[in-house]
């Protein structure tokens, strides 16, 4: 098998807060391999955001450190690059889409200038050369007019444009890896699965690695080959998408997939929701973090914690359950 496009091993990353240390990300592995989606799907406060931000270094510190674990890209261990390394990786080799665009967009500055700068940076190009490469990634991500949109401001753009320009942005320098965090939630439904649909689509025929970041799982179904389930900061379950669909073996998979509406629901009755909270990071219980909450959870599920083990093809899961 070829060598993976990015291999997190045993990656450990925490805060310090008033209320103590949390583990944000608690010792998670997994790997993306070359032109492949992998979802990470969880509720709020799992650990996702964390995960991509430890990735591209981006991690405020303080109050953050990433503790432990070592990110392979290119062969190379991130965790132990320059600072300057760093930034020559970032928004080139590995670009990102984050969910707020209005955050990640300079106000201030036209959206052909937001997409022509890391071509002149990158790729040693002429301004003018970066503005009809700009003009070009707009006209792929489908605004209209592209040429006159070059010039105007990040707040001209609707919510979707904007969303679609930061594709653009994040495409311009062909990056071997996409990290979308969220990249839809703020917008409505319909605008949500264009864009998806318009990501999904590019990445496949530019063969870009993409980790797909979400809580949706309606989002993992339709785009996503493989996937890792996490809560509490952990992976509690791991395969490809099929396997997870077909055969979710955690309790917390079983209950998200439960809650994803389907053309056969009753759409009189409410969807099953998870009861109860997410776990508190800086207080995790020695169990399993889902235990608490869990319908299956038995007394050793209470006093010892799950690791993951194998239960098919490239399928894991930590649970005690069978
Ligand atoms: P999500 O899965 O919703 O993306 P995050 O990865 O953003 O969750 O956050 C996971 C947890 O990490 C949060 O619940 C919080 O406890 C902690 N955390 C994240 N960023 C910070 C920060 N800057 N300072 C302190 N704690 C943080
Ligand atoms: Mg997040």
């Amino acid at each position: 098998m070829a060598t993976p496009v990015l291999q997190v091993r045993n990656l450990t990353t925490r805060f310090k807060t008033e209320r103590g240390v949390v583990t944000a990300v608690d010792n998670i592995s997994f790997e993306v391999a070359a032109g492949e989606t992998l979802a990470i799907v969880g509720e709020s406060g799992s650990g996702k955001s964390v995960t991509s931000m430890s990735i591209l270094r981006l991690i405020p510190s303080p109050p953050g450190r990433i503790e432990n674990g070592e990110i392979l890209f290119d062969g190379k261990d991130l965790l132990k690059l320059s600072e300057d390394e760093m930034r020559a990786i970032r928004g080139d080799r590995i670009a990102m889409i984050f969910q707020d665009s209005m955050s990640s967009l300079n106000p201030s500055i036209t959206i052909g200038k937001q997409i022509a700068e890391p071509i002149t940076l990158h790729r040693n190009a002429s301004w003018n050369e970066a503005y009809e490469k700009a003009r070009d990634l707009l006209s792929m991500v489908q605004i209209p007019d592209a040429q006159s949109r070059l010039s105007v401001y990040p707040h001209q753009f609707s919510g979707g444009m904007r969303q679609r320009a930061m594709i653009a942005m994040a495409l311009a320098c062909q990056p071997k890896l996409i990290i979308a965090d969220e990249p839809t939630t703020a917008l409505d439904v319909t605008v949500q699965a264009q864009i998806l649909d318009l990501l999904k689509d590019l990445t496949q025929k530019a063969q870009t690695s993409m980790i797909l970041i979400t809580h949706d799982m309606g989002v993992v179904a339709r785009y996503a080959d493989r996937v890792a389930v996490m809560y509490g900061g952990r992976i509690v379950e791991q395969g490809p998408a099929r396997e997870i669909f077909n055969r979710p073996a955690h309790p917390y998979t079983q209950g998200l997939l439960a809650s994803i509406p389907r053309i056969d629901s009753d759409p009189s009755k409410p969807l099953p929701a998870i009861e109860g909270m997410p776990p508190d990071l800086s207080a995790l219980p020695v169990g399993c973090a889902f235990a608490p909450r869990c319908p299956k959870a038995t007394r050793e599920c209470l006093a010892s914690r799950p690791t993951l083990t194998q239960v098919g093809e490239g399928h894991l899961k930590a649970c005690f359950n069978t």
